[in-house]
């Protein structure tokens, strides 16, 4: 299964456009993190991530 990571928020996705913010997906991405909630989450806030989920945690 390929998994892309969004260009704009980081959002991981099986998509080629992000479902969040409509940004373009790539496969060109290292490491995840999973944000259960971000209103607590230092690393939401830290990568502004406002939406729970799995994100990237460096897209190219
Ligand atoms: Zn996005």
């Amino acid at each position: 299964m390929k998994v892309n990571a969004c260009k704009e928020c980081k959002r991981l996705t099986e998509l080629d456009v992000c479902e969040s913010c409509k940004g373009k997906t790539t496969q060109n991405w290292i490491g995840f993190v999973a944000i259960a909630d971000p209103e607590t989450s230092d690393v939401a806030k830290k990568m502004g991530i406002k939406l729970k989920g799995k994100y990237a945690l460096k897209v190219r």
